[in-house]
């Protein structure tokens, strides 16, 4: 198929594919795929603060890192997504065991990831930084241009739309996922999981400790390792691996004081994971 590259000359031939072929047909895509993208929050830090990892251990690691983020709007405009954690996974088990479907679970999870979002909301107040819901996200801008960031319910809103899993019942786009697609979809300038551990190793460091540290790899060579388990959702990493904007991901440990803040500024602090391969 031959297909011609932008212009009014293009757009025409997509406007004729588009009345005349299925979605789904190959040269409307590969049309479409040849249109210059528009990226909407260019200047915006994508920030993941973890569920189990942050949140769930309180004050001594929240706080400290409200202050990072606090100090961080000197330099930065950030979005913060939060994760559900330990209360999530309790509810999964139970909702699980009841014989419940994938999409209820999603909603479940969706809850919990909101609480951890207005709880870091109202650790923010006074900075004015407010906690924008998914249905109200075309008040971002004004609250970028304002106060310089902003809190967000990390899962998803796929709820009872949620993919039904290859294996088991848990939502495979959880909140790794759900950050990642807001960087992904206004092209922001990074992305930044704030967890526990110093980054991927080779093993989970919490249960096996000959597991050593992995400072950057390509989704492709992660999978091909086939880990017995992730620092991050593996749907994440497909995502990832098809990205237009944000072609890589950097994992770090926000219990390490100033790591935040260094990744903010565009160091390797972490694990950088990278989409690999052309897009
Ligand atoms: P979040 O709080 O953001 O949801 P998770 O608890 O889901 O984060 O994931 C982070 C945890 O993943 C780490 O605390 C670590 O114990 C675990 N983990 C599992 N496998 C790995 C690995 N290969 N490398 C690093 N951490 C891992
Ligand atoms: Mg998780």
């Amino acid at each position: 198929m031959s297909v011609s590259a932008g212009g009014s000359a293009g757009l025409a031939e997509l406007a004729d594919l588009l009345s005349s072929r299925s979605l789904d047909d190959a040269a409307l895509a590969a049309l479409s795929d040849a249109a210059p993208d528009t990226p909407v929050l260019p200047e915006v830090s994508v920030l993941k603060i973890g569920g189990q990892s942050l949140m769930d251990r309180g004050g001594a690691a929240v706080l400290p890192l409200v202050d990072e983020i606090v100090a961080a709007r000197a330099a930065h405009r950030m979005l913060i997504g939060t994760g559900g954690g330990t209360r999530a996974r309790h509810a999964y088990a139970l909702a699980g065991e009841l014989g419940l479907p994938t999409g209820v679970l999603s909603e479940i999870g969706s809850a919990v990831a909101g609480q951890n979002a207005t709880m870091l909301g109202y650790l923010l107040a006074k900075h004015g930084i407010p906690v924008v819901e998914p249905n109200a996200f075309a008040t971002i801008p004004l609250r970028l241009a304002e106060v310089g960031a902003a809190v967000f319910p990390g899962m998803p809103p796929y709820a009872l739309w949620q993919r039904v899993p290859s294996e088991g019942v848990v939502p495979p786009y959880r909140t790794d996922a759900g950050c990642f697609l807001v960087a992904e979809t206004y092209a922001c300038r990074q992305m930044i999981f704030v967890k526990d551990e110093d980054g991927l190793f080779t093993a989970n460091p919490k249960t096996d400790p000959s597991a050593t540290f992995i400072g950057e790899i390509t989704v492709d060579e992660l999978l091909g390792r086939d880990l017995p388990d992730l620092v991050l959702e593996r749907g994440m990493l497909e995502l990832l691996r098809h990205a237009r904007h944000v072609r890589s991901v950097q994992v770090v440990n926000g219990l390490v004081p100033g790591t935040l803040t260094r990744a903010l500024a565009g160091e390797h602090v972490g694990t950088i994971i990278h989409a690999g391969g052309a897009r």
